[in-house]
């Protein structure tokens, strides 16, 4: 496989070389697994550790490479693995808050251009949710299409479509059935040779079913590879990026499943622009939107332009997004911490008060 089938282009091309790769070459993270990042480019795919430099920057706070990302790796005679020596700039990333009582953000996938966004029309269908993911993906940087999967089983499909193509904010909505095979040809005639696709969604929406029938074949039991890795440990490796018949590349990685709203501030302006833009018609500037003379939000509610549940679904994403601050804040949080305990030993008070009145 080239560089160019993996998705090399004159932007990374130039990236390469804006800084220097002493005897380095460009390669591409396929999978990632315990300490190894397995790559592909111009030479036999094969496992990669990272240099000495890079672990140290790494292990100081730098980023590790993530699945999809660019390298420039080094190959050293007597040594199995090859050498990651720096990551290549993000063309785009989807991040996710690390568990943990530092909020610290991990990349999961980079270099993505096209997003999934992939909901069933079952039962389950939630237009919120549609949003949330959308969200993410003006975040990441890559380029949001939404696939309403399952068509075969919903009556109404053409008008829930309809529905989901007023919040999309531009993104294509497409109408497929991963069982029946409807609506994939017209999925895959918009994926482009080079492209690196993910799919998002909740458990359950079809994500696999759709992937194996992208890829044409039943991918786990063929493209599992067991081999020993260079410390004679044994490796079982799914790969975690195919290339489709159409040239395109999808990733499929568990990180992406556990997904999370992580500092989605840019992207929410993206997908919430029409409230965005009445929020700014307000007469005043702190305006909440409950009560307040000359709210252009209100006046939107009444006259049936903006659905109360989307409103509300603005609101609750905001919410969110000003918890997260608190937390990647310490110095709000700190603040927070001392009016919190301010508050209990008040309550405190309040109780031995009544205590002491019961007596
Ligand atoms: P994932 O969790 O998103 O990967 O979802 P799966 O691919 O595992 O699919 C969940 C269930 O939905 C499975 O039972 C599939 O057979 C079923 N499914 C997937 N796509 C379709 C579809 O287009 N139509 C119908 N009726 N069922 C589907
Ligand atoms: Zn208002």
């Amino acid at each position: 496989m080239s560089i160019q089938d993996l998705g090399w282009d004159a932007y990374f091309e130039a990236l390469w070389h804006e800084s220097e790769s002493e005897g380095g070459v460009p390669a591409r993270v396929v999978s990632q697994q315990r300490g190894l990042w397995r790559v592909a480019g111009d030479f036999e795919e094969c496992w990669a550790e990272p240099s000495g430099k890079f672990r140290k920057d790494s292990e100081g706070g730098g980023d590790w490479p993530a699945v999809g990302d660019w390298v420039s790796v080094e190959f050293q005679a007597g040594q199995a693995n090859a050498l990651i020596q720096r990551i290549l700039p993000r063309r785009s990333r989807f991040v996710r808050k690390v568990a943990g009582k530092q909020i610290a953000e991990q990349v999961i996938v980079a270099n993505i251009d096209v997003a999934l966004v992939v909901a069933a029309l079952d039962g389950d269908f939630n237009v919120r949710r549609i949003e949330r993911y959308l969200a993410q993906c003006w975040e990441s940087g890559a380029r949001p299409a939404i696939v309403l999967n399952k068509a075969d089983v919903c009556e109404e499909s053409a008008e829930l479509a309809a529905e989901i193509e007023g919040i999309a904010m531009g993104a294509p909505v497409l109408l497929v059935s991963a069982k029946t095979g409807e609506g994939l040809d017209a999925l895959e005639a918009s994926f482009q040779r080079g492209q690196t696709i993910v799919l998002l969604g909740s458990s359950g929406v079809g994500k696999s079913t759709l992937v194996n029938r992208l890829l044409d074949e039943e991918r786990q039991p063929t493209h599992a590879v067991r081999e020993s890795d260079s410390r004679g440990r044994h490796t079982t490796t799914s790969r975690e990026l195919f290339v489709l018949p159409s040239g395109a590349m999808i990733i499929d990685t568990p990180g992406l499943r556990e997904l999370q709203l992580w500092n989605a501030a840019e992207g929410l302006t993206q997908t919430f622009a029409d409230v965005d833009e009445l929020a700014a018609q307000c007469r005043f500037s702190d305006c909440q939107h409950a009560k307040e003379p000359g709210c252009a939000v209100q006046g939107a509610l009444t006259s049936g332009t903006l659905g109360a549940d989307r409103l509300e679904s603005w609101r609750k994403l905001r919410r969110e997004q000003e918890f997260l601050l608190r937390k990647t804040n310490p110095e709000t949080g700190a603040a927070q911490k001392k009016r919190i305990k301010i508050l209990m030993r008040q309550v405190r008070q309040k109780y031995q008060d009544r205590d002491k009145g019961k007596n």
